[in-house]
């Protein structure tokens, strides 16, 4: 090969990416190209008859008893031209990953191996096991016609095309791998004017090339013969002359058909992800190991209040103030421990002093590390659990609500059952006397009567009570109002009731004039009735039962006062509910189905009133019912209460 030729392929050498590094038999470097230096950092004349082992850490210099070239080349076959991975060593002594391949050939007798590098970015598996090391080198020389069939050599066995032009530009030499991408034979290529190929690119970058600047070009080659589209890379670079001038170029072509391939899968790969961590209905951000955002997502940024984009690089406290620093604790946490920290509750209000209405969250936080462990930052979580808090807690009350009915009803049927009972006992005691002496011909005593016919009025009252009861409960409890004398109505009641007020007295304050109200009679009868068996009950000790009816404003307003037990202060409220009694109002003590009130407010308040309590437990009480006289009646609702029923 001439001094020309050789320096062609030094610069073919030089202007591939990949480093290349050529050894006698006694595996000392006869050759290496730019790449090997600028990977290595070694200069070429420092290279040249070093031991080609220098080039890589001692632990690797021998393997299986042979030295690593050599241990490569033996397992040629079982590779099958597959690069290994192993680890290089630079000038400085650091070590790189990369992938080695080992080629032999024979040249005059004269064994050449050639080992080309490729540079490895991340660990996958390495040929590492310690093994001695060699002597150290000595100086050797290279023949210039040795350089040059090693030349060809290498260019025959490059992974990638190599073609060279002159400066017509008409290519003048290339390797089969060039041919076979092009899909023409070799014959075809030397000769070809790249003009013809009309592709401006192309023609840019070898014009540029022959001005002396190396220029890339990607795009697809459409092979003329198979029609295959092949997408290359190709690199051009300037051959220069003995005396300095370009005298034509190289181009170094890469099939990347694969590379584009894992490239369109990253991306897809990547496009997916993107639209699983935008789309996600939970809140998720990765702070860097400063704890400043990297990235969240939209979830996350609506929980925070702040768009986005305006969390890259920041902080919690810089973006959320004193809620942030508390937010905080976890992803600090998580750094100063490296364990993560799950479902964290925290509420706005309470836990991060937050105004507004109470919002629930959960999160959680770990920490994100690369594949040797290193902790690149936190990973967080963030769920808003308002909602579902605040359904658990509804959840949880109407669970309490339904346990606290379900016993309101077992007591209702128990006590029920115990006051219907009672009066049954006596009743049948009586009327069994009465069957006695009717058998005898005894004389009949009216008090044995009277007596079973009190029993039977209460098992009667008690059983109107439930039906009331059940009917207010359907909306069915039918109201008859009429005009009707309100005072003579309360005096009419506590007359008929004269015999049951045993040891107390009934003390009426009558109105100063006649008071009217449109009213059921029969059912404000039964709310006076019931607000005066209530006194007497719970009166046990007898005392003076004042009842008062006046006038205020519109409103008939009428009290019943005792001097009974009263009514513990936080049970007032709910005296008139279905069922209720009172804790001092035991049912050994005092019957009672806890009906009485509870249907004399419906009774009240569909009459358009009122009927509350005031008492001091131990001291009395006091009911009240609150109707709208006759004439405010009339007003508030004539189309309900037409003229002729008030006559
Ligand atoms: P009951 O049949 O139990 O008397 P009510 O509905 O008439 O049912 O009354 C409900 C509860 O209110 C009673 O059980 C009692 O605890 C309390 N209560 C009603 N009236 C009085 C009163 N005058 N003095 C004290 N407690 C009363």
């Amino acid at each position: 090969m001439s001094a020309g030729a050789a320096r062609e392929l030094e610069a073919i050498l030089d202007a591939a990416v990949d480093p290349f590094v050529a050894c006698g038999p006694d595996e000392r470097i006869l050759q290496v190209n730019a790449a090997t230096e600028r990977l290595l950092g070694w200069d070429r004349e420092q290279l040249l008859g070093r031991p080609v082992t220098d080039l890589f850490p001692s632990r690797l210099h021998r393997f299986h008893g042979l030295s690593l070239p050599r241990y490569l080349l033996s397992r040629r076959k079982a590779l099958g031209g597959r690069p290994t991975r192993v680890f290089a060593r630079r000038r400085d002594g650091v070590e790189l990953l990369v992938e080695l391949a080992v080629g032999a050939a024979g040249m005059d007798g004269q064994e050449r191996i050639v080992l080309t590098m490729r540079r490895l970015h991340e660990v996958i598996d390495s040929l590492e096991e310690p093994v001695e090391q060699v002597a150290g080198a000595t100086d050797a020389s290279m023949h210039p016609e040795t350089a040059d069939r090693l030349y060809r050599l290498l260019v025959e066995n490059a992974p990638l095309g190599i073609f060279h032009f002159d400066r017509l530009p008409v290519i003048t030499a290339c390797n089969e791998r060039f041919s076979g991408l092009i899909g023409t034979s070799k014959r075809n290529l030397v000769g070809l004017n790249l003009l013809t190929l009309r592709d401006e690119r192309i023609l840019t970058c070898v014009r540029e090339s022959l001005d002396g600047r190396p220029c890339d070009y990607e795009g697809n080659y459409r092979s003329v013969t198979t029609g295959k589209e092949t997408p290359v890379r190709i690199r051009f670079a300037p051959c220069y002359a003995e005396d300095g001038s370009v005298e034509g170029g190289v181009g170094i072509v890469e099939d990347i058909t694969e590379r584009r391939r894992v490239e369109a899968e990253r991306e897809e790969n990547l496009a997916q992800l993107d639209l699983l961590f935008r789309g996600a209905p939970v809140g998720i951000g990765f702070l860097d190991t400063r704890l400043r955002y990297v990235r969240v997502n939209e979830t996350l940024a609506r929980l925070n209040g702040i768009p986005a984009d305006a969390h890259p690089g920041h902080t919690l406290p810089e973006l959320l103030g004193e809620a942030g620093a508390i937010a905080e604790q976890g992803p600090r946490y998580v750094l100063r421990t490296g364990e993560p920290l799950v479902d964290q509750e925290s509420t706005s209000d309470v836990d991060l002093g937050l105004e507004g209405p109470r919002r629930c969250f959960r999160g959680n936080f770990y920490p994100v590390r690369t594949p040797d462990g290193r902790v690149l930052g936190v990973g967080v979580l963030i769920e808003d659990i308002t909602e579902r808090r605040r359904a658990e807690e509804e959840r949880a009350h109407l669970y309490r609500e339904a346990q606290e009915a379900i016993r309101v009803r077992d007591d209702f049927l128990s006590i029920a059952s115990h006051e219907l009972k009672t009066p049954l006992t006596p009743l049948s005691l009586r009327l069994a006397t009465l069957e006695r002496r009717l058998e005898r011909g005894e004389n009949l005593d009216p008090s044995v009567l009277r007596h079973a016919r009190h029993q039977l009025t209460r098992l009667t009252g008690l059983i109107n009570d439930l039906l009331d009861a059940s009917r207010i409960e359907a909306g069915r409890l039918a109201l008859h109002p009429e005009a009707t004398r309100f005072d003579l109505l309360v005096e009419h009641t506590l007359a008929s009731m004269d015999g049951q007020r045993g040891n107390h007295t009934f003390d009426f304050e009558r109105p100063p004039e006649p008071i009217s109200v449109h009213g059921d009679t029969y059912r404000l009868e039964q709310v006076l009735s019931n607000l005066l068996e209530n006194a007497l009950k719970y009166s046990p000790d007898g005392g003076a039962i004042r009842v008062r009816l006046s006038l205020s404003d519109d409103v008939a307003v009428l009290s019943v006062t005792d001097p009974g037990i009263g009514i513990p202060e936080d049970q007032q409220q709910q005296l008139f509910d279905r069922y209720f009694r009172a804790r001092n109002a035991s049912t050994r003590s005092y019957g009672g189905l806890g009906l009485g009130l509870y249907i004399s407010r419906d009774i009240v308040e569909r009459h358009g009133g009122r009927i509350w309590v005031e008492s001091v437990p131990g001291r009395g009480s006091t009911f009240y019912v609150a109707l709208p006289t006759l004439a405010s009646a009339r007003a508030a609702l004539p189309q309900v209460w037409p003229d002729r029923h008030l006559h």
